[in-house]
């Protein structure tokens, strides 16, 4: 059996370039792994292999025609989305009913600028419905299960996203994160995800749930590879209004300057908050973390505490802000415009039932929270101020920035649990996003790295865990550089789920 599925992106570009293998040969390493792992992980719902094979060929055209890496980085390099991008063409569900058979009409910005830097852009990955959730397992169609351990969750909303990555069906995933969806499943399966500044990536395209706090973003397993990924989505784009014209640096030039030396890190001071060290934390995490924090002091980081006052009201505005931008943004599925619809006596029964039928129980939880909310009697008691608060929460940020470069957590308070643990308990289930919440509210950017393991017990094998870098607004240089030194002395990412 080929082992192309087993590579990095650097690594496949690498013998894509030197015409040791094909761009054909690459997707069907990754069509074959998926044949032969993805009916235990459950990953993707559907792919269009006629269509890949289509792009896959071109890209050797290319390549044969003397085309670089250079010129276009991802020159025949398999790459899937989350089921809530717009691929022209392909089926777009949110992993939802009530799109029932729609198919996008036109290509996110995102999936235009894979194509056009070479990429064969295949596949809808699952997720949680309409990315409301922590372990994907609110999906209508299929639970998508860890490939470290097939009886508890990848992770989520982006679930499907981490699980392809970490199963080496595909060396990238495309994924969005509105309050850790990207971060989240990276950490608990074990591979790199970004979530970049607001505003860095167009979201023309993108299914919105939260507009305010929704960002896309890459899945692949080295920082390295991800880098690369973000600078090639990264850009103003005027289709979408709060995509901001603010160049792109080259971030793999950042990570020449993080691999030279013993302390690559020299000059560069972290910050760990005093509020996120409260007890109770996983005592491996815990482990895991204050490892880390000796790490990045040998690679020759300061690390300083910092404080981020109201972090204690970041759930909870969090869980406003989203739900009330939700129910404006999924108003637009009434049985008229798009996919499903049940007929009615009248217009207003067609609407109701159709969003009866098509939304499952955590979306209309939502719908719910977010209509009220926002009611007249309601708005300045909750949405107003929690609009407020999260002004103060940006500002902590902001001045935290004042004094280090970036701000280090846990990803996730504790490893990945267990397929059912957490459904009946939505409360619990929205506290796994306690560490990654605040960056989507304050609009900058982070990045979940793979920080170790916890240690297998009886019946338990070894789960990954993941550390969070919080950078400033369009600080993503800076935060690449960071965690690819930490990555380039720990072993973890050179590990591969079993079932690679
Ligand atoms: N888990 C969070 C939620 O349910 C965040 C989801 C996301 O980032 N899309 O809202």
């Amino acid at each position: 059996m080929s082992q192309l599925h087993r590579l990095t992106l650097a690594e496949l570009t690498g013998r894509l370039g030197r015409r040791e293998c094909s761009a054909v040969e690459a997707l069907q390493a990754s069509l074959d792994q998926i044949t032969r792992v993805d009916g235990d992980v459950r990953a993707f719902m559907s792919f269009d292999a006629a269509d890949a094979r289509a792009q896959a060929e071109a890209a050797d055209r290319d390549l044969a025609a003397g085309v670089t890496h250079a010129a276009k980085p991802l020159l025949g390099v398999p790459v899937a989305l989350k089921d809530v991008l717009s691929h022209r063409g392909q089926p777009l569900n949110c992993s939802s009913k009530i799109l029932g058979s729609y198919r996008a009409p036109y290509d996110a910005t995102v999936v235009e600028r894979l194509k056009a830097a070479g990429a064969v852009v295949f596949g809808r990955l699952n997720m949680d419905e309409f990315a409301m959730g922590s372990s994907t397992e609110t999906s209508a169609f299929q639970r998508t299960l860890n490939p470290w351990d097939l009886t508890r969750i990848p992770g989520g909303s982006s679930g499907g996203c981490a699980a392809s990555v970490a199963s080496g069906m595909v060396p990238v995933s495309i994924g969005s994160d509105t309050g850790g969806s990207i971060r989240q499943p990276a950490a608990l399966c074990g591979v790199v995800g970004v979530k970049p500044t607001y505003g860095r990536v167009s979201r023309y395209g993108l299914t919105a749930f939260a507009s305010s706090l929704d960002q896309i973003g890459p899945f692949a397993r080295t920082v390295r590879d991800a880098a690369l990924v973000t600078g090639v989505v990264s850009g103003y784009d005027r289709r979408d209004s709060t995509s901001i014209p603010q160049p792109v640096p080259d971030y793999l030039a950042a990570l020449e300057t993080a691999s030279a030396g013993s302390r690559p890190l020299a000059g560069i001071r972290l910050g760990l908050a005093k509020e996120y060290m409260i007890g109770g934390l996983d005592p491996e995490v815990d482990a895991a973390m204050k490892a880390s924090v000796a790490r990045f002091v040998e690679l020759g980081a300061e690390v300083v505490e910092v404080s981020l006052p109201h972090s204690d009201y970041a759930a909870a505005t969090y869980y406003i802000i989203a739900p009330a931008e939700a129910s404006a943004n999924l108003a637009r599925f009434d049985g008229v415009r798009y996919g499903a619809r049940v007929e009615g006596k009248d217009p207003a029964e067609m609407n109701s039932r159709t969003r009866g039928a098509g939304f499952g129980a955590e979306v209309k939880r939502r719908i719910i929270l977010g209509t009220y909310v926002l009611s007249s009697g309601y708005y300045d008691a909750y949405y107003l101020r929690a609009q407020k608060v999260r002004t103060l929460i940006r500002r902590d940020f902001l001045q935290a920035f004042e004094t280090v470069d970036a701000i280090l957590t846990p990803t996730t308070p504790s490893a990945a649990f267990r397929v059912g643990e957490k459904s009946d308990d939505p409360l619990q289930m929205y506290l796994s996003d306690i560490f990654t919440i605040s960056c989507n509210l304050a609009g900058i950017c982070g990045i979940s790295v793979p920080c170790g393991f916890t240690a297998p017990k009886p019946g338990v094998p070894r789960l990954p865990l993941g550390l969070q870098l919080l950078g400033k607004p369009f600080g993503e240089e800076t935060m690449f550089r960071i965690a690819h030194a930490y990555e380039q002395s720990t072993p973890w990412h050179r590990e591969l789920s079993p079932l690679s």
